[in-house]
């Protein structure tokens, strides 16, 4: 038998997905499957950005592409970045690429040698294990359960970044915790991070733009604009512009980091498509009201799925305040019966909400937190309070 190299071992099947194939095979058998399981915008982009699809395919020349992203791609994108306060980037210091999985990939490979360090924050979002054990570096987590509300101390940055890793990669607003750092919060860790010039910074930050209750985003460069030397910003279409089939993935940062994207996207995809940055443009330059409304409508389902956890004895959840995901602590389960089920770990749990009441969760081990669940809340309203009331049933027949 052939062997395949090393690093394709090293890469898992995706857990969510595993998660969501199980929930089709038993929607397929007849089952009313409610899926909390993927993190999927359930909307489409505004009716501008298909005209400004059609347009470009009657002027499209098929030809190749900038490795960069297109001008005009890279001027709204650069319009977004001066909207949030990170004003003064030029194109020179952006990049675009096939989602922003594509441009961490990007930027890990940029960054890493096999053997470096990357550090991260637990619970994670799962690709960040996967891509890290594909180019071969290691990883340092960094433990925030529950009792801090998922997030990363300035004492706990400060101890992690004395270990001198190559790269610390931050996500604010959090997959899959929803939780999102105030002005303060940030400030505080961009203090640290200041301190301890020899590590890149990576923000991850797609859900910039679904920020709840009025907090604002922020970003260690508005805190500290010292730091733009050594922070890349990543961001993407896929979630705020119900565009995730698209792969629109952008990053700015030092001119460095931007050039060693282009040029790996020259090896590896030459360009995105034209006519989908056409359509990436025309969503990050007209209309915003597609973003705004789905903004205000999470705002609301989090407090729907917030209220009907809390009237369930035992789960501590702390209140996300982005994205569309909340993590509860589940572990109050351990140990009991459903039926003859023995619910041993959050795996146990999310089978066998699945097989007796047909919810779909991710377990909470997916991304490095094993007495949690995600539940991703992006469904109608009527599917999600059907979807909750049947985890509080499922809860109350715990023996
Ligand atoms: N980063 C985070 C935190 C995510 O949740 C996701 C998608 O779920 C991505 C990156 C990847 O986004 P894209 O669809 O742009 O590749």
């Amino acid at each position: 038998m052939l062997k395949l190299a090393a690093r394709v071992g090293r890469a898992k099947p995706s857990a969510i997905m595993v998660v969501a194939e199980k929930a089709k095979a038993l929607k397929a058998a007849g089952r009313d499957v409610i899926n909390f399981s993927i993190g999927v915008p359930n909307f489409l982009p505004g009716p501008h950005v298909y005209d400004a699809v059609r347009n470009a395919l009657d002027s499209d020349s098929g030809q190749y592409g900038s490795n960069r992203g297109r001008d005009d791609l890279l001027d709204a994108f650069l319009a977004h970045m001066a909207a949030i306060g990170m004003d003064g980037y030029t194109r020179a210091n952006c990049a675009v690429a096939v989602g922003a999985k594509h441009i961490l990939y990007n930027l890990f490979e940029a960054m890493l040698d096999e053997g470096d360090t990357i550090a991260f924050a637990t619970p994670y979002w799962t690709s960040y294990l996967d891509i890290a054990e594909i180019v071969g570096a290691k990883t340092l987590l960094l433990p925030c359960p529950p009792e801090q509300d998922y997030k990363l101390t300035p004492e706990q940055l400060d101890a992690a970044l004395a270990q001198k890793p190559r790269v610390f990669l931050f996500n604010n607003p959090s997959n899959p915790t929803g939780m999102v750092y105030g002005r303060d919060e940030i400030a505080a860790l961009a203090k640290v991070l200041v301190k301890h010039p020899e590590t890149w910074v990576i923000t991850d930050d797609i859900y910039n733009r679904m920020v709840f209750d009025g907090l604002g985003y922020h970003n260690f460069v508005n805190a500290e604009p010292s730091l733009r030397d050594r922070v890349v910003f990543v961001d993407s279409l896929s979630k705020t512009y119900g565009m995730p089939g698209w792969r629109v993935g952008l990053m700015a940062g030092p001119e460095v980091v931007a050039k060693a994207v282009v040029t790996l996207n020259s090896n590896h995809i030459t360009n995105i498509p034209e006519v989908v940055t056409a359509a990436a443009v025309a969503a990050l330059s007209g209309p915003q009201d597609v973003p705004t409304a789905k903004c205000s409508e999470f705002q609301g389902k989090r407090d729907q799925v917030i209220e009907a956890l809390q009237a369930i004895p035992g789960i501590v959840c702390p209140r996300p305040q982005g994205a569309f995901y909340v993590f509860p602590d589940i572990s109050v389960a351990f140990g009991k019966r459903h039926g003859e089920t023995l619910i041993g770990n959050d795996v146990d749990f999310c089978a066998a909400l699945l097989e007796a009441k047909a919810v779909a969760c991710v377990p909470g081990s997916a991304f490095g937190e094993p007495r949690a669940l995600r539940i991703s809340y992006t469904c109608p309203t009527a599917q999600l309070a059907e979807g909750l009331k049947r985890i509080q049933a499922f809860f109350a027949e715990l023996a």
